[in-house]
């Protein structure tokens, strides 16, 4: 059977280290914070955002939870983001998505202070994780994919990875995350003709589509180690990522979808906003 690459045990170290980072930041009088913008209509993202307010109560961050209802305008949410930019008190701030159809994400996101920016959405931090340059805030799912390799113990300099999917969220900025850890890529997407063919020379796939099953077990092969990032919600309900279930013994290593990416993304999420914090503090000349 393939090995299962959970990650908990990954995520649990982080928790560890900003727990430890939260209790001397406390002693010294401060408190971490952490506001989250939720428009309703979604259950998927209330549920996440839900999850991540259980996870701030139990590191001891402070969360807002700013709820709006589906027909907020696009400028009543750059308002809100405008005012928490300027609230000292609020380190951390993050759009859940997805939006309804008549809010454009990015502008929206575009207004979020770079500084704050914990899941690196804004065009600072994104070019930032094009380049490497600067004290960029990086998105937490792609950091999450190469994490929980590392966490296995892959080195990745020099392998075969291929990447499907090209998308802004994960794809796009982990193409950029790979190359410099000099891995050898190959970005695949919608227009491929031939996953299959790709997939046969890779080492390690990490896939980011959004398509349950859509990674069969005629695709892989022994010597593979599938990253499933994708998130799917099935009619009954049920949560699977995009890599089929039955995959197997076909390939070496496989994580899981719920318990792989996602619960290490999370656990990124709060590491971003130590990070956050820190830059924050630089910037204020407080350190
Ligand atoms: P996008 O919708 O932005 O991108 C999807 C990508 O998949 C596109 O590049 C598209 O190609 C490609 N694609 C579509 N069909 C195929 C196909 N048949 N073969 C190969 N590639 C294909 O997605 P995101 O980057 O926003 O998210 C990707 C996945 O990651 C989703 O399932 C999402 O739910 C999940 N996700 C998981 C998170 C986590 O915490 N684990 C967090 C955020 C997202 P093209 O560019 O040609 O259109």
């Amino acid at each position: 059977m393939a090995i299962v690459l959970k990650a908990k045990e990954a995520a649990e170290l982080v928790y560890s280290e900003i727990a430890a980072r939260v209790e001397e930041w406390k002693k010294e009088g401060k408190q971490p914070s952490l506001a989250i913008l939720l428009v309703e209509g979604d259950p998927a993202s209330a549920y996440y955002a839900r999850s991540k307010q259980k996870i701030a109560e139990r590191l001891g961050i402070a969360f807002r939870l700013r709820s709006f209802g589906s027909d907020v305008s696009e400028e009543e949410l750059q308002r809100v983001i405008t005012e928490l930019n300027a609230d000292d008190t609020v380190h951390g701030i993050m759009l859940e998505l997805p939006l309804p159809a008549h809010l454009s994400a990015a502008a929206i996101e575009a207004c979020i202070a770079p500084a704050k920016d914990i899941d690196g959405v804004t065009p600072s931090n994104k070019l930032a994780v094009y380049t490497g340059k600067g004290e960029g805030l990086y998105p937490a799912t792609p950091q999450a994919c190469i994490e929980l390799l590392k966490h296995y113990g892959y080195i990745l300099e020099g392998r075969n990875v291929v990447l499907v999917g090209r998308g802004q969220t994960v794809g796009l900025p982990l193409f950029h995350l790979l190359q410099r850890e000099n891995a050898t890529v190959t970005v695949c997407h919608s227009r491929t003709p031939d996953l299959g063919a790709h997939l046969k020379h890779a080492e390690i796939a990490i896939v980011a589509v959004g398509k349950p099953a859509m990674i069969t077990k005629d695709m892989v092969h022994p010597g593979l180690t599938v990253i499933d990032a994708g998130i799917n919600e099935l009619a009954d309900g049920k949560i699977t990522g995009d890599a089929a279930a039955d995959l197997g013994d076909a390939a070496a290593a496989v994580s899981p979808v719920p318990g792989g990416v996602g619960t290490l993304t999370t656990a990124i999420l709060y590491r971003n906003l130590m990070k956050a914090i820190d830059i924050q503090m630089t910037l204020k000349g407080d350190v």
